[in-house]
């Protein structure tokens, strides 16, 4: 397997305030995968997210890309992981407001070894009339397409997507959520997305459920309905 998930755990907070966010997790994961994760709100999905992409620490246990565990890694090395490997997509966007659209993906650009042509990324993403403007004369939808590009510039081989359209109407999510599927198939990208837009688990490889921190039900769709027949 390409990412593989071991045993992880994780907690914070000590005596009243302890909470186990992590509980012995194990997920397996394809390159080129789909997957999404669903739970309660609390049960641990973002946590799950940015310990892939070593923004936060596990307590035990193992997470294997590529045959190397990233949770032994020291911080020059983790972040040349997270160069090659990892992009990231949040909720809000989380764009320079005083840089333009071009500019903002260009950041990302100038970071990649081997970046993808950004003339192509913003033709693919829609954005060739707004690369000029600033983040505060876009719409939602259009601050987010900027954040996909910017996270994939670099040609990451894992796009974390932490709840991608939350803040979305369901007409601009599923616009959203078609280029994300887009991408996978352009670029070979393996998705993890978490978010509530159940009905896309469809369209999803790998469907994962997590609760209490705890893997609660997993499975693989057979057979995957293309992004266009999805109905959010
Ligand atoms: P989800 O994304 O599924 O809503 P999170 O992974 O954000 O859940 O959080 C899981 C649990 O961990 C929650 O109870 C949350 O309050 C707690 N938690 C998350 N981050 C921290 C932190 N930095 N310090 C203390 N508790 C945290
Ligand atoms: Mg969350």
């Amino acid at each position: 397997m390409f990412l593989t998930i071991k045993n992880v755990s994780k907690s914070y907070g000590k005596d009243a305030s302890y909470t186990k966010v992590l509980d012995g997790v194990d997920i397996s994961i394809a390159s080129g995968e789909r997957c999404i994760i669903l739970g309660p709100s609390g049960s641990g999905k973002s946590t799950l997210l940015n310990v892939i992409g070593g923004l936060d620490e596990v307590e035990s246990g193992e997470i294997i890309i590529d045959d190397v565990d990233i949770t032994k890694l020291n911080d020059k090395k983790l972040v040349e992981y997270r160069r090659e490997y990892l992009g990231f997509i949040f909720q809000f966007y989380n764009l320079v407001p005083n840089l333009t659209v071009r500019e903002n993906i260009m950041v990302c650009e100038n970071l990649a070894k081997k970046p993808l042509d950004i003339r192509e990324l913003i033709k693919i993403l829609g954005l060739e009339e707004h690369q000029y403007k600033f983040p505060s004369q876009l719409s939602g939808g259009q601050q987010q397409r900027c954040a996909i590009a910017r996270a994939i510039i670099k040609n990451p081989k894992i796009l974390l997507c932490d709840e991608p359209t939350g803040a979305l109407d369901s007409k601009t999510a599923k616009d959203i959520l078609i280029l994300l599927e887009n991408i996978n198939k352009n670029y070979g990208t393996t998705i993890i997305m978490v978010t509530h837009n159940t009905p896309i688990k469809d369209m999803m490889d790998r469907v994962i459920h997590i609760k209490n921190g705890k893997i609660s039900n997993e499975y693989v769709n057979k057979a995957v309905l293309p992004a266009v027949e999805i109905d959010l």
